[in-house]
């Protein structure tokens, strides 16, 4: 009765999301006294066995077929529920990425079980009993409430929310089996078609720092000093919704409910009031600095730092004064 994970790759290149369900599953083996398991689809994804066995993986089962050669959750869900049937493991874990929910989705349709995201916290109460309750906190509606149920399935199947689990190193013996699976030609109906490849660097999601610009930036180019800024600290620009309302950036650049989640050291939120939609994108942050001309904005009451003050005037002071240190030093 393992615990299985999903593991998310895109053409071989492994999801860091995926080390985080990695963690959350060793915690749930820990408790059961079972061990971890990982799945990978695709051949392209056989190199990654040797990364999951350093995180934990006692066993890597690799599936192949033509159809997995890349991403669709039609194929990939069939190929998780059938792995499911042959593994019969005690429990699923995917982390919640849009992809990772995705497939988990599709795998528990074509299962008929149950499907729990967005998980915070997986407490199982007794150790190795098969009766054991699960108590699950959930991340609801976007992060901005926490539910907490019980789940009771004769298979668990869990997405972790991005970003609470922390990944870390535990050695797992690493034993690698071909898993067979049979897909049928159709399943192949929603694949990845194209891809559009970003400029350059890190990514929203996995920037060290990010520089965000709400509507208190006014305009397109008003960004140009927020980019600046990002440049001299080596991070990434993302924007509030308003801004993509506005046309002044593109929804990939998009924090919040309906953008991307972003977890990075520093989050510098320029002329962003912090409604609970945003919020909830940029909760995970670990440091918060706020700029805006309103001291009671939401997201200067929860920041770690503010500065209250015209974002024009305090974004190239910042810029300015690092230039002048770095010059120095
Ligand atoms: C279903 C749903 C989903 C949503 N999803 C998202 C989402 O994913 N992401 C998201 O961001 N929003 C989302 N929203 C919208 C959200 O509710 C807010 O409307 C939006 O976040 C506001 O953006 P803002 O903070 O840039 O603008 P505002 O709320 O207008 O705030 C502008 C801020 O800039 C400050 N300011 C103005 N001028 C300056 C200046 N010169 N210098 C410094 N500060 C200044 C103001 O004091 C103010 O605090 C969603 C809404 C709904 C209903």
């Amino acid at each position: 009765m393992t615990i299985l994970v999903v593991v998310e790759h895109d053409r071989g290149s492994l999801a860091a999301a995926t080390l985080e369900a990695m963690a959350a599953a060793r915690r749930v083996a820990a408790d059961l006294a079972t061990d971890v398991s990982a799945l990978t689809l695709g051949a392209a994804a056989d190199a990654v066995a040797s990364v999951l066995a350093e995180h934990g993986a006692d066993t890597v089962h690799q599936v192949h077929h033509d159809l997995l050669a890349d991403y669709g959750p039609e194929a990939w869900g069939e190929a998780v529920a059938q792995a499911v049937r042959a593994l019969q493991p005690a429990a699923v874990v995917a982390c919640g990425t849009d992809r990772g929910n995705e497939v988990m989705a599709q795998a528990a349709a074509r299962l008929g079980a149950a499907l729990v995201v967005n998980c915070n916290t997986i407490e199982v109460s007794a150790a190795g009993d098969a009766t054991a309750q699960w108590t699950i906190t959930r991340s609801r509606w976007g992060g901005s409430l926490l539910e907490r149920c019980t789940l009771v399935a004769p298979v668990k199947l869990l997405t972790v929310t991005h970003h609470v689990f922390e990944a870390s190193t535990s050695p797992g013996a690493g034993s690698v089996l071909p898993l067979p699976v049979e897909l049928e030609a159709w399943l192949a109906r929603t694949v990845v078609a194209e891809r559009v490849e970003r400029a350059a660097g890190v990514t929203l999601s996995t920037a060290p720092l990010v520089v965000g610009g709400g509507r208190g930036v006014g305009s397109a180019e008003g960004f140009a000093s927020l980019e600046e800024l990002a440049g001299v600290l080596g991070g990434v620009v993302g924007c509030s919704r308003a801004v993509t309302n506005n046309g002044w950036r593109n929804h990939t650049d998009q924090v919040g409910q309906t953008g991307t989640r972003i977890a990075p050291d520093l989050y510098m939120a320029c002329g962003i009031s912090g409604a609970i939609q945003h919020w909830v994108g940029a909760m995970a942050s670990k440091q918060i600095l706020a700029i805006n001309t309103d001291p009671e904005a939401n997201m200067v009451t929860k920041a770690d730092y503010a500065v209250i003050g015209d974002l024009h005037a305090v974004v190239p002071a910042i810029t300015n004064e690092i230039r002048r240190r770095r010059a120095q030093a």
